[in-house]
This record gives C-alpha cells, sequence and structure tokens, in this order.
C-alpha cells in the first residue's frame, strides 16, 4: 500500500501549511473533487435509506456539552472554551448533542420513528501535535453522521440497516474491512454508570451481528463513553488499524436531553438514539482511498475522469470539442495536446486518469475517438457521442468496471 501523505502532495490533493497550523489540513481542487463525489455519494446513499439531511453550528455552548456528558467523560481531547460574553463556548467534539436538541424541538408521535436525522459535518478534536499527520491525525474533522431516534423495538432493524449500508459503501469505494468488532466497557471512570443499560446495549448488538454473519471480535475498553458499538476496523500498509464506521446504540443520551415520543397509549416514552457513520470522517476514508488505491480511484472518483489525446495541432479543435462534449455531461475531462510531448508521454502522465481519448487524423474525419483503458486495454474506434454516452453511464452508476462490452440485440 501506499503513504498517502506522500501521494496527496504528489497528486495535488490536499497540504498543510505551518502557518494554517498541524493537523489542519486544506484540499486542492483535485482532492476537493475526490472528496465532494464521496460525500455526493453518501448522501445520496442516506436519502435513499430514509435519512434526513440537517446542518448544525460546529460551535456550542459548555453547558451541551455537560448534559451529554462529553464536558465530564471527554474533555481532554476537547479544545479549551472561548470565554465570549459571560458564557463560554466549545468546538464540538461530536455532533450527537446538536442532533438530540434538533430532536427534542419538535413534539414525536411513534408513528414518526424511526427518524433518521444526518449530517456532513464539522467536528474538532485538540490532538497533541506530535502525533498529528496527513488525513489520518487531525484537529479538524468533517464527519459522516446520523442519529436514529427510535422505539426500543426498532432499535435490531434500524442497527442491521445501518451495518447493511456500511458493507454495501465498501463495496462500491473497493474497500475491505480488516475485521468488525463489537467495542465494549472496560474498567475505569472513562464510562457513565449505568449497568443495566450497558447490557441491553451490548445484547442489541451482539444480535444484530450475530445474525448478520460477519465474523467479528469482542474487545474490551473500546467503547464510546455512552454505549457499546460496532466498529468496523480498517488497517494501512503497514497493518496499523483505525475505525473508520461505527453503529452505536445509546440509552443515555436520550435520558440526559429528556427525549420522548407519545406511544400509542399516548403517554411519554423514551427513544433510543443509534449513532452511525458510513465511512467515518471524510479525512480517514479519503486517506485509505488514497493508500488502497494508489491514486487511481475508481472513476467515478477521479479528479480527471477522460483525458483526451489529439495525436497533433490538426485535431485540437475535434479535441476541445469531446472535452466540452464530456463537461457538459458532467464528466471531469480535459485536453493534454502536443505541446506537453509525445503520445507516449502523454498517455504516461496520464497512466491514472480511467479513460484516454486519443484522436488521430482517421477519428477526427468521422467524429470517432479511440479509447485507451487505464488498465491498459484498448478499445477499437467508436463514435464519440457513444464514447461519451458509455463512459457517462459507467460512472454516473458507480460501476467499478471501466468498460463493459455493449449489451446483445
Ligand atoms: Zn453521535
Amino acid at each position: 500500500m501506499h503513504d498517502h501523505r506522500r501521494l496527496g502532495r504528489e497528486l495535488r490533493l490536499f497540504d498543510t501549511d505551518p502557518l494554517i497550523g498541524a493537523g489542519l489540513p486544506y484540499w486542492l481542487p483535485d482532492g476537493a473533487v475526490v472528496r465532494q463525489a464521496l460525500e455526493e455519494y453518501v448522501r445520496d446513499a442516506e436519502r435513499r435509506a430514509g435519512y434526513q439531511h440537517v446542518y448544525s453550528p460546529v460551535l456550542g455552548k459548555r453547558e451541551l456539552y455537560e448534559i451529554s456528558g462529553h464536558w465530564s467523560h471527554y474533555r481532554e481531547d476537547m479544545f479549551p472554551p472561548m470565554d465570549l460574553g459571560g458564557e463560554q463556548v466549545v468546538l464540538r467534539p461530536s455532533l450527537c448533542p446538536h442532533h438530540a436538541v434538533i430532536y427534542r424541538s419538535r413534539a414525536h408521535s411513534h408513528r414518526e420513528l424511526p427518524l433518521r436525522i444526518a449530517e456532513l459535518g464539522g467536528m474538532y478534536r485538540a490532538e497533541l501535535s506530535g502525533v498529528l499527520g496527513g488525513l489520518t491525525r487531525v484537529r479538524a474533522i468533517q464527519l459522516n453522521d446520523a442519529h436514529v431516534f427510535c422505539t426500543p423495538d426498532q432499535v435490531a432493524e434500524e442497527a442491521r440497516a445501518a451495518l447493511a449500508m456500511i458493507v454495501r459503501a465498501y463495496e462500491v469505494l473497493g474497500i475491505r474491512p480488516a475485521r468488525y468488532r463489537l467495542s465494549l466497557p472496560g474498567p475505569g471512570g472513562k464510562y457513565v454508570a449505568a449497568p443495566e443499560m450497558w447490557r441491553r446495549a451490548a445484547a442489541m448488538l451482539t444480535e444484530v451481528l450475530d445474525r448478520s454473519g460477519l465474523d467479528y471480535e469482542r474487545a474490551e475498553g473500546e467503547a464510546a463513553f455512552y454505549g457499546p458499538k460496532i466498529d468496523v476496523q480498517i488497517a494501512d500498509g503497514a497493518g496499523r488499524e483505525a475505525t473508520l464506521s461505527t453503529v452505536q446504540v445509546d440509552f443515555h443520551q436520550p435520558a440526559q436531553f429528556d427525549l420522548h415520543y407519545t406511544g400509542p397509549d399516548g403517554a411519554r416514552h423514551r427513544p433510543v438514539m443509534i449513532h452511525r457513520s458510513v465511512i467515518g470522517s471524510v479525512e480517514r476514508a479519503v486517506a485509505h482511498l488514497i493508500e488502497l488505491h494508489g491514486g487511481a480511484f475508481p472513476s467515478w472518483l477521479a479528479p480527471i475522469q477522460v483525458v483526451v489525446l489529439p495525436i497533433s495541432d490538426s485535431e485540437l479543435p475535434q479535441a476541445d470539442d469531446l472535452a466540452r462534449r464530456c463537461t457538459e455531461d458532467g464528466l471531469r475531462a480535459r485536453v493534454a495536446g502536443p505541446e506537453q510531448g509525445s503520445l507516449g508521454a502523454r498517455i504516461r502522465a496520464a497512466r491514472l486518469v480511467p479513460y484516454q481519448a486519443v484522436i488521430g487524423a482517421r477519428e477526427a474525419e468521422v467524429e470517432n475517438v479511440a479509447l485507451r483503458l487505464r488498465d491498459g486495454r484498448r478499445l477499437d474506434a467508436l463514435p464519440v457521442v457513444e464514447a461519451v454516452r458509455r463512459i457517462n453511464a459507467l460512472v454516473t452508476s458507480r460501476r467499478a468496471e471501466l468498460w463493459e462490452q455493449a449489451a446483445p440485440g
């Protein structure tokens, strides 16, 4: 596997600057494209799974995190509070408290549940400068987060559906998990004290994992402070593991924020809160994708999807026309003309681009293009219109295959 820090610089995906600060990378245009494509995939998958998206602020009053329990259980990982007009505000260490408050802002009937609230939002962690680096250890994190508010009866199905979303996303992204982990509390005061709540939540997640047919391991001391969780672990080239995706069952925060819904009996009931993240932090996910694919991203994620290569200056008008058609169709294309070197040199320079569209005199004359695929395959010349249509169909369906033969008949 590759080192995402080195490749990220080489491919101009992201960088850091001491003036902005350690652990605060910025995204360059090509990196921003990958990130946006990934975020669009996640939002699309969430919409299809019945999630509603919200936005909430990255700051909150200290009191908010005192209620959620972050202040007492997680403070050493939080940025110090800022004094502001007699109040203290902090950069949020998680999105959960905001979503609990959003839930609480309206009355809910049992008929509205499960209520699934999602946000790709910023959160902050006061990591020590010694451990910071690349996209994997950062102080500003964009988290793909969601909270499902549901009845106790709905927990198993919602957790199962969340786990299925993760498995599906990994297929599309080409990610293979290192292992699934049931993360349980360990000794020490890091965890909220409520034995019955922990037992119930752990039993629910155990059942979900057992029914999923996935192999998993139990790990003590890896739970969130408010509840146990299913962690999906990934490994880098050196075998170092990190958690990318999670599904958590939480009875604690609904109680802390006094959340309720009206049941069929007309009485007030406490919902359960499922925290789930499909791709975890955008930073860690992109770092892993860079290392996994060595910069040769699946075509739907690639910063440039089509490079157009006119053999000589005479074919430049046709090359510009093809790039424009691609762009109008929503594809990311650019022309690499003869001024950038021989055809061979330009093909080598574009080796990470999924589709290399060569136009010589023969192709130009009849509005054809000769496609070369990143894996070395060379296709027979085909009409420009058909090439754009077929590339676009493969890209928009987020297929892993670079090409498929036209359907028979
Ligand atoms: Zn949460």
